[in-house]
């Protein structure tokens, strides 16, 4: 029976909640780059809700989009039909997106957005009569997200341990986090060709006929934000290219403004076969996910030997009403406002306040890149994890959220944070490390 007075009597365990309990964060609200906390409080939100609420919280025009929807159509499938929204929005993107990024499949999450990338890549080789390549390669430090798929290239054995074996075949780029600390250093980390080359390196492990497709997060973001390092990209690209391997770009966190361009794959001049978006596409108001595919692997299912038309992928909810609603007003947002733009100019002044911690008690480095930003820690003796858990609660009991990761905070503020902001945050953390053991 319900025990109505105990919020999280019916929560399971392991989901993201587990320390609900001893910090309870509710909130009842949000406007522009503030949420509203349910004991009254204006909290800055430092963390763009979950990397995702890129244009400020409760847009107006966000929300007027999201409302007209609801009083028009509530729901269309995707499947032999649709709405004219679905269309639209889909041009919209690829019109934004660099050349060579044409065609859209919708989903509903980022995780949802990339299991679709890798069946589309195990499909396409299939479509050309390349069954053999079964492959697929992620990155150690790699998150794409909770589906068996992402979670098979993901390179977090903490995140796969309970829910093998998963996808067979899959393997793993060694990490690149020792390279891409910055050590205080602002600036592309190097060595990027040379890291690269791991790929080749397992290409002749593996053999190439066996490869379907490499899949990466041209920033990793939620294992601490690793830039890549200088050439790291290109060099990928001209590897996969050598091979007939496709290329995924995870682009969860770095589509849509968070590097001050439309996505990495615009922001490097690498173009990938494929990228995965969500998150900032509806500006975080309703759940979207989305695949966006080359024309080549668009026309390897136009005409490949198999009709394209026997394969079957789709959600109930690809390209629902609402979602393309929001995702067509943060669109317009973006461009209106300029907000890509904007996050390149104040991604200065950003640097320079994420650097001003350099000397900060347990500081051991500081990782930025357009408007995200990461602060490492050093681990206290005996409890790792614990100084940026209570950092992070430090500066939410002084008004400011920022994510806490393993001896790490992370920090991906709506673009449209002002410098007194950026200096706020970067306050708090200082003020919470002074205070901290
Ligand atoms: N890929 C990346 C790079 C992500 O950061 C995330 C979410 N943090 C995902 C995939 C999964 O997205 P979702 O939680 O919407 O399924």
């Amino acid at each position: 029976a319900a025990r109505p007075n105990d919020l999280d009597a019916h929560w399971m365990p392991f989901t993201a909640n587990r320390r609900f309990k001893s910090a309870p964060r509710l909130f009842v609200g949000a406007e522009g780059n503030y949420y509203l906390s349910s004991d009254g409080r204006r909290i800055l939100d430092g963390m763009a809700g979950l990397w995702c609420v890129n244009a400020g919280h409760g847009h107006p025009r966000i929300r007027e989009a999201i409302k007209a929807q609801a009083d028009g159509l509530d729901y269309v499938s995707c499947f032999q039909m649709g709405h004219p929204d679905a269309f639209t929005l889909a041009n919209r993107m690829v019109g934004m997106l660099p050349d060579g990024l044409d065609h859209v499949l919708f989903s509903n999450s980022g995780s949802e957005a990339v299991d679709t990338a890798l069946k589309v890549a195990l499909a396409y080789h299939r479509q050309r009569g390349e069954g053999g390549r079964y492959r697929l390669i992620g990155r150690a430090r790699g998150y794409h997200g909770m589906g068996f798929g992402g979670l098979s290239v993901a390179g977090i054995s903490r995140h796969r341990r309970d829910f093998g074996p998963l996808l067979p075949g899959a393997a793993h780029l060694p990490h690149t986090l020792d390279l891409a600390r910055n050590a205080f250093s602002r600036g592309e980390p190097e060595h990027g060709v040379e890291l690269a080359d791991d790929l080749e390196r397992l290409v002749q492990i593996h053999d190439a006929s066996t490869i379907a497709a490499v899949i990466v997060e041209p920033v990793a973001g939620s294992t601490g934000v690793l830039p890549p390092p200088k050439g790291y990209l290109k060099r990928l690209r001209e590897i996969c290219d050598k091979h007939g391997i496709l290329l995924i770009f995870d682009e969860v966190i770095s589509g849509f403004g968070r590097l001050g361009a439309s996505c990495a794959a615009e922001a490097f001049g690498v173009t990938p076969d494929m990228i995965t978006c969500a998150k900032g596409l509806t500006n975080g108001a309703v759940p979207m996910g989305a695949t966006v595919v080359g024309k080549h692997v668009y026309d390897a299912f136009m005409t490949g030997p198999e009709s394209a038309i026997e394969l079957f992928h789709g959600f109930t909810y690809s390209g629902h009403p609402l979602a393309c609603a929001a995702g067509l007003a943060t669109l317009q947002v973006y461009e209106e406002e300029g907000l890509f733009e904007r996050t390149r100019k104040i991604a200065d002044h950003w640097e320079q306040a994420a650097h001003a911690l350099k000397g900060a008690p347990h500081v051991i480095d500081i990782r930025n890149i357009g408007l995200v930003a990461a602060i490492e820690f050093a681990p206290r003796p005996g409890g790792p994890g614990q100084r940026s858990a209570e950092c992070a609660e430090t500066c939410y009991q002084d008004g400011v959220l920022v994510r806490a990761g393993a001896d790490l905070i992370v920090l991906s503020p709506p673009l449209t944070i002002e410098p007194d902001e950026i200096d706020r945050i970067f306050a708090s953390i200082r003020k919470a490390l002074d205070t901290i053991a």
